[in-house]
């Protein structure tokens, strides 16, 4: 069981509101510090431990800084997340640069930036090449296919459009020796918000024995593996978070047994997980707008799938307080929408609830991660301001809201004041 807490009270909220209007995201510091530092605590042992925060999952560079501050490195996977990055003084190997179908352009930043470059694709091996030559320190990112299974967010290893095959990663290492790279990473990434740690025990073990096949038979020294990310959350109350700790002694019992023996100790164990390290901690605000009776009873807000579409797009369970009514009976029966001209604009279906009344103030829960950063304009919506709720309980604006301004400035049209 995990408790869905809301780290303010509806007083506090209020406050927030009357200066920023609803609906918007908001992150709790100190929360993202601490798990954060359970993280480094949990895999202590590991040698060079270091996440890689996924930035995709919060592109902001305010908790980018948090993050960076508790040691955590960049994940990136296009240029614009690479630049965000440089800006807030993440650069050199600090960041990981996971891209798929990658353009030269973005290969070329990566370099420029000096960060780690995972390559997805045997193919690539020729864009790499010729937009930036060969790198001393190259790492691929590893598909099993067959030889695991996936989940729904990510789908099966063998769908996957991510990845070197089984059959292709041994010549793909032996290609990139034979063009003089020095240093080698491996990295993988099967699972999404995944809540079962001997999942990622299970993924330590894969790749500690394609670490050991690389020494054996093509003398390639793995110098790390990068877990990639996918340490799940509990979205629903019954559910528990990954224990850390767990995961991290049965990979260390693996350590021991397959890697130490072949003297490939020390081998670096990274992760770029995003969902479990800011996921919980942030929350979309919303205020209802009305509350309508047809044949099934609607709950209608200001925040609509633009904002958060989890639900919508995986049918996610986001947990949902109506605030002050936190211990009132939870008896009516709701679909809580927004207002896009899609029936699928939902935030929860049938959701047991307390009676909801105009003007309520709804918190809409674990939406830290891949919620604002998955957001859209489609119906004309605009995005919404991000807050940072400070360790000193201030509040602070990280992102303003979108205006109409920033809705017209992309369009060129005649009378719309920009030569066309
Ligand atoms: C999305 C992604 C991550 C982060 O996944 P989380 O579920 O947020 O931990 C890490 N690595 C790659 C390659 C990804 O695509």
């Amino acid at each position: 069981m995990n408790e869905k807490h809301v780290p303010f009270k509806l007083s506090a909220l209020k406050e927030i509101v009357e200066k920023y209007p609803t609906p918007f995201y908001i992150y709790d510091e100190q929360a993202i510090r601490d798990q954060a530092r359970l993280m480094q605590k949990a895999f202590a042992w590991m040698p060079g431990f270091k996440n890689y925060f996924a930035v995709k999952a919060c592109p902001n560079p305010e908790i980018m800084k948090i993050l960076k501050d508790e040691g955590f490195g960049a994940d990136c996977s296009s240029l614009p997340e690479l630049l965000l990055s440089e800006k807030v003084g993440i650069t050199g190997e600090d960041i990981m640069f996971t891209s798929n179908d990658t353009p030269p352009e973005e290969f070329q930043q990566a370099h420029r930036l000096g960060a780690v470059i995972n390559l997805d694709d045997i193919e690539h091996i020729d864009t790499l090449e010729q937009s930036v030559g060969i790198p001393e320190l190259v790492c691929f990112r590893y598909n099993p296919g067959e030889g695991r299974t996936g989940n729904v967010i990510i789908g099966e290893p063998k769908e996957a459009k991510y990845g070197v095959t089984r059959d292709q990663i041994i010549q793909a290492y032996r290609t990139m020796k034979q063009k003089g790279v020095k240093r080698f990473g491996l990295h993988t990434m099967v699972a999404s918000n995944e809540l079962q740690g001997s999942y990622f025990v299970e993924t330590a073990r894969m790749l500690f024995e394609l670490v050991v096949e690389l020494k054996r038979t093509e003398d390639i020294r793995i110098e790390f593996i990068n877990m990639g990310g996918g340490i799940g959350i509990p979205y629903q109350p019954d559910q528990d978070p990954v224990d850390l700790f767990g995961v991290s002694n049965g990979v260390k019992a693996l350590y021991d047994q397959i890697i130490v023996p072949e003297g490939l100790d020390p081998l670096r164990i990274v992760f770029e997980c995003g969902r479990m390290v800011t996921g919980p901690y942030g929350y979309l605000v919303s205020q209802v707008r009305h509350v309508t009776e047809k044949y099934k009873r609607y709950v209608g807000l200001d925040a609509t799938m633009a904002n958060l579409m989890r639900p919508a797009l995986y049918g996610a369970y986001h947990h949902i307080t109506v605030m002050g009514k936190e211990d009132a009976p939870h008896d009516e029966l709701y679909d809580v929408t927004g207002s896009l001209c899609e029936n699928n604009d939902k935030f929860a279906i049938d959701r047991k609830l307390p009676e909801i009344h105009r003007g309520d103030l709804l918190v809409i829960h674990d939406a830290g991660a891949h919620g604002y950063s998955m957001g859209f304009n489609y119906n004309g919506k605009l995005k919404s301001a991000e807050l940072l709720l400070k360790k000193d309980s201030t509040v602070q604006l990280i992102r303003r809201a979108e205006t109409i301004d920033d809705y017209f400035a992309t369009l060129r049209f005649e009378g719309s004041g920009v030569e066309v």
